[in-house]
């Protein structure tokens, strides 16, 4: 008997097993049947000849339009050169020594052709393609595998190989399906009829051999189901272990910092602050941990709910830790937060509220005596607070009692690193994770769909909206009108942003676009996702929300220009447009010290134009600042123009974002921009960003959670079957959490995560 685990050779002979499993790493039947066709030819249908790529090995249907042997001048040599064409594109085959092809091949033939594309002369072509001849097929349907799928009208086309082409790999799984009568299905068959979903042999069958593209659909859906459902329990199981991982209930007396925190504040909280406040109140005082996810609009003041959540683990007695992902915004952190908290944090000062605790800063810069110092206090529990950047997680810092851990801005904080968290005590922390750009909510179920997530959707009182405008650099009368609205800003006493991609100078190697979704190439560098995507995988580098550290295209080799540099634009602009305004630069490139104090100068008033890169993406709040003009806007991705953007209107003047490009009037990065500037929606903006890029780039730099494996699952299209999924998911973790009634699940499952998924689970 035939089942997911034979060896394919037992199936379609060792010849073709070898080369099934060298050129396409295809090894049991299992595997084959998950080759899944790339697209489907409908009978006739020619391929569009027009955008082969150079390199690429393709399958193409087309039609002879001419063919010509060629004698050559070794005599026992022949050259046949064959014209195909899609009715539009020609493309030309070139076979050495295979003249009988002039038999089949004659004008007016459609044939499948496999090959490498080649670039010969200017012109593309293929080079003793494989041959499968179609007419010929359907009019003696014994002779070629293909024919019954033929005769339908469907014929997939499956990635391939140059010596395995796409109808080779048909007639094996053809081979395989026939002598397959059942498979086990990881479906249980209760969420099976509840969805109305074909048994998984009926499905394989109905991608593999459609009639229709009604069953291309059918059997779509329920390999999806699949995908979903097992990342979903994947999900459920480590929520349901983190259930059972004993942590220390903190419940935080009710006449604490917290209150009197509240009782000084200058503004009202929204309601959506003081529900999330509610919610992690809740959560921290269970026995296990607390791991919440909270996502906000720009501005929606993310920085007091962690501020309140912190008091709270401080008022049970306990001590809190917030993470950033930057020295910069570490220091920025602990600007903030002591603003926020006054005398409240400044115990062992002179003027320290009796309650006082104490906030310290613990980041690689510190020298060795204050660093000393802060250690000290963390570890005698004499500070409450500790702001860091994540290396406080790896180094051997000793809390007296570690009670919450924030996590801001969500760029670098993946499923390893709670982990780590929680392997350092036995009693892991509370965890709040906060992210900067709204992720779509599927992205949430998904990417990060072991944490609970809130949402803060309304923006406090008082906030003037952003106008935003796209500045074409051609048109002088609005690029003047730009400056000028940053001269006239300044004149009344406000401050302004000018944002660049690059730093300058000797950069070439730290110059990028910071987030061009458009253009970022997917694989550039292992893990490493463009910009913003960043804050959908936890995966990035540390160093990419400085908008520094970036490698690649100094904007030569694509044939554009250098993106607008820091370090030139800044004494550019110093000479012309902002004659006499105070103007500085800030980049992640500045000692910290530096960084430091420019910032505070900024927000002292005491600069009124900081030119700089994206470190101030993320975190950097003066309310004062109402405009920034961000150059080359054009190589920014949409989600973080908007998080920039979110720099200013913060206060209670309108604020002005100026996206300046050379992009043209129409096209796909003007469109991007306009699009940014009609709708300060930044849920609606994360999804077209979503859309604009490949699925893959989402879940490449994948936490754990098999997520490699989704295949067919569209996270956009796909909103409603991965919401059911999940729910499915966390339903039958409750009753059956080992899968012990669902042998076929469990074994997909294993089979799914990697082996660091399986290894995290056993821990769990
Ligand atoms: P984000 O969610 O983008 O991190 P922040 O926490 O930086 O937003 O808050 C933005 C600004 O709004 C800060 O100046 C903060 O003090 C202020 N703020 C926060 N909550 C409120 C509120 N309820 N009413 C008025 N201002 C608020
Ligand atoms: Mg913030």
């Amino acid at each position: 008997m035939i089942d997911q685990t034979t060896r394919l050779r037992d199936v379609v002979g060792a010849a073709t097993a070898t080369a099934l499993a060298d050129a396409l790493s295809l090894e049991t039947s299992g595997d084959l049947l998950a080759h899944l066709p790339r697209r489907y030819h409908e009978r006739g249908e020619l391929t569009d000849l027009a955008n082969l790529a150079v390199g690429e090995v393709v399958t193409v249907q087309a039609q002879v339009v001419s063919v010509k042997r060629r004698p050559m001048r070794e005599r026992r040599r022949s050259m046949l050169t064959v014209t195909v064409t899609d009715g539009s594109h020609n493309l030309l085959l070139t076979f050495f020594n295979q003249v009988w092809q002039e038999r089949n091949l004659r004008q007016g033939v459609t044939a499948l052709f496999a090959g490498k594309v080649e670039e010969y002369r200017g012109r593309r072509q293929l080079t003793n393609p494989e041959v499968h001849l179609l007419d010929a097929e359907s009019a003696d349907p014994g002779t070629h595998g293909g024919a019954e799928s033929f005769a339908s009208g469907l014929v997939p086309i499956y990635p391939s190989a140059v010596k395995l082409p796409s109808w080779k790999i048909g007639s094996c799984v053809r081979i395989l399906l026939a002598g397959l009568t059942e498979l086990d299905d990881p479906l249980p068959a209760a969420i099976r009829d509840k969805y109305r979903l074909v048994g998984l042999l009926d499905a394989y069958r109905l991608v593999h051999q459609p009639s229709s593209w009604a069953e291309v659909a059918r059997g779509r859906l329920r390999l999806k189901w699949d995908e979903a459902l097992i990342l979903q329990v994947a999900l459920a199981r480590r929520r349901l272990d983190n259930e059972q991982t004993a942590a220390t209930a903190r419940v935080p007396r009710a006449d604490g910092l917290l209150a009197a925190f509240d009782a000084a504040l200058p503004f009202p909280l929204t309601a959506g602050q003081r529900a999330v406040g509610e919610t992690i109140k809740a959560e921290i005082a269970r026995p296990f941990p607390m791991h919440r996810l909270l996502q906000g609009e720009v501005g929606s003041g993310k920085t007091v709910v962690a501020l309140r959540a912190m008091l709270a683990a401080v008022d049970a007695g306990g001590q809190a830790v917030l993470l950033a992902p930057t020295e910069t915004l570490a220091s920025q952190h602990l600007r903030s937060l002591r603003n926020l908290l006054g005398p409240l944090g400044q115990a062992g000062e002179l003027d320290a509220a009796p309650l006082a605790t104490r906030i310290v800063l613990v980041t690689g810069s510190l020298g060795v005596r204050s660093r000393r110092e802060a250690l000290g206090a963390v570890a005698d529990g004499s500070a409450g607070l500790v702001v860091g950047t994540h290396a406080l997680l790896e180094e051997s810092v000793t809390f007296r009692d570690l009670a919450l851990v924030v996590v801001d801005e969500q760029h670098r904080f993946g499923v390893e690193q709670r982990d780590a968290l929680r392997s350092r005590s036995a009693r892991p922390p509370h965890v709040l994770v906060m992210t900067a750009t709204p992720i779509p909510r599927t992205v949430a179920m998904t990417v990060f769909g072991d944490l609970e997530v809130s949402t803060l959707t309304e923006l406090p009182a008082g906030r003037s909206p952003i106008a935003s405008f796209v500045v074409p650099a051609t048109n002088k009368v609005w690029t003047d009108r730009m400056w000028g609205r940053v001269r006239d800003e300044v004149a009344k006493g406000h401050q302004a942003y000018v944002v660049c991609p690059r730093i300058g100078e000797d950069d070439a190697a730290a110059d990028a676009p910071p987030d061009a979704a458009a253009d970022a190439p997917p694989d550039a560098a292992d893990g490493v996702l463009p910009g913003s995507l960043a804050a959908f995988s936890g995966g990035a580098p540390p160093g990419m929300i400085d908008g520094d550290t970036w490698d690649a295209t100094a904007g030569s080799e694509d044939g554009r220009r250098p993106s607008a540099a820091v370090l030139d634009l800044l004494p550019a602009l110093r000479d012309t447009e902002l004659v006499g305004l105070r103007a500085a630069a800030l980049h992640g490139r500045l000692r910290p010290d530096d960084k430091d104090e420019v910032m505070t100068k900024f927000a002292a008033g005491d600069i009124d134009v900081l030119v700089a890169t994206t470190v101030i993406e993320v975190g950097v709040d003066v309310p004062n600042a109402t405009v920034m003009v961000i150059a080359d806007a054009d190589r920014f991705g949409i989600s973080q123009l908007h998080q920039l953007r979110g720099r200013v209107g913060r206060g209670s003047a309108p604020g002005w974002c100026l996206l300046y490009t050379e992009a043209e009037h129409g096209s796909p990065a003007w469109e991007r921009l306009a699009a940014v500037a009609a709708t300060a929606d930044g849920a609606q903006l994360a999804r077209l960003d979503l859309a604009q890029r490949r699925e893959g780039d989402v879940l490449g730099a994948a936490q754990s959670g098999g997520r490699r494996s989704l295949r067919l699952l569209e996270l956009l299209k796909d909103e409603e079957l991965i919401r059911s999924a999940r729910d499915e998911a966390t339903a039958l973790m409750r009753v059956d959490p080992q899968l012990s009634a669902q042998p076929a699940l469990a074994a997909a499952l294993a089979a799914t995560l990697d082996e660091s998924t399986a290894a995290y689970l056993e821990k769990g």
